[in-house]
């Protein structure tokens, strides 16, 4: 019989894998879905860890469930993660990713803050408010976009995510856009696009121009969370998402 120092942590597991399922967007969950999650996993070694790096993704031919069923399974695996040991011992849970599973855009924060953390969902506080008001005034709602970070756990005091960290996670995020597969990609600051698409590029240097990730045109533009404290930057995060508008075939909304 398990003593109760066994008994906490398994429970924790179950309750972050159920949170972090719901926060994925899953509404169906195999039968193994409560069974343990699995033993931590080898960390890849740093730096970028793609195969396919330089290679456009084949075209997904998934259809809504299989992408469900599919993303179920790398949440259950993420929810287990303990590759970045500090993470994963002060985490409340693990955060996957929300949204739309067949979106035509898709945002890339940084990682998750303590709201994020303590709802299991990515962009739910201030800065997500702001990121809901930009998905609004773009025409679109957020249930029509996918929103992932680089991490999928918060880094204590909201430091920005150590390289090994980036890398560690890098496999998450990229077997979640392969399964998502969005159209265009928006990354949020300097850290999701500098890891992203694997530069040292400052992110004003970014800015303005697209970029591609295996075949998808990336637009890169100002965190909200820079935007709170600096709220002239909105215009120019403006300018980059009308930019982005006019190259995905959308009307851009008076303003
Ligand atoms: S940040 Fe990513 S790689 Fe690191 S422990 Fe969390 S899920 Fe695992």
């Amino acid at each position: 019989m398990a003593d109760s120092s066994d008994a906490e942590p398994l429970s924790r597991q179950i309750r972050q894998h159920l949170a972090s399922l719901k926060a994925a967007g899953v509404e169906w969950a195999p039968a193994s879905a409560t069974v343990p999650i699995k033993p931590a996993e080898p960390a890849p070694s740093a730096g970028p860890s793609s195969l396919f790096a330089e290679e456009s993704l084949p075209r997904n031919t998934l259809d809504l469930d299989q992408r469900r069923q599919e993303l179920t399974v790398l949440a259950q695996r993420v929810a287990g993660c303990m590759r970045c040991t500090e993470l994963a011992s002060t985490r409340t849970q693990t955060v996957f990713g929300v949204g739309s599973l067949l979106p035509d855009l898709c945002f890339v924060g940084e990682a998750p803050g303590a709201e994020e953390d303590a709802r299991g969902e990515p962009f739910v506080g201030a800065a997500g408010q702001l990121l809901n008001r930009i998905i609004s005034a773009c025409g679109m709602k957020r249930e029509d976009v996918y929103i992932c970070n680089i991490l999928r756990c918060r880094p204590p005091g909201n430091r920005t995510p150590l390289p090994d960290e980036a890398a560690h996670c890098r496999e998450y995020l990229e077997q979640q856009l392969e399964l998502v597969a969005p159209k265009f990609i928006c990354c949020l600051g300097a850290c999701a696009s500098q890891n992203l698409l694997n530069t040292t590029q400052s992110i004003s240097r970014m800015r303005g121009r697209f970029h591609d990730y295996r075949g998808i045109p990336v637009l890169c533009t100002f965190h909200p969370s820079y935007l709170l404290h600096n709220p002239a930057a909105k215009k120019d995060v403006w300018e980059d998402m009308k930019r982005l508008l006019s190259r995905m075939g959308k009307p851009i909304p008076a303003h």
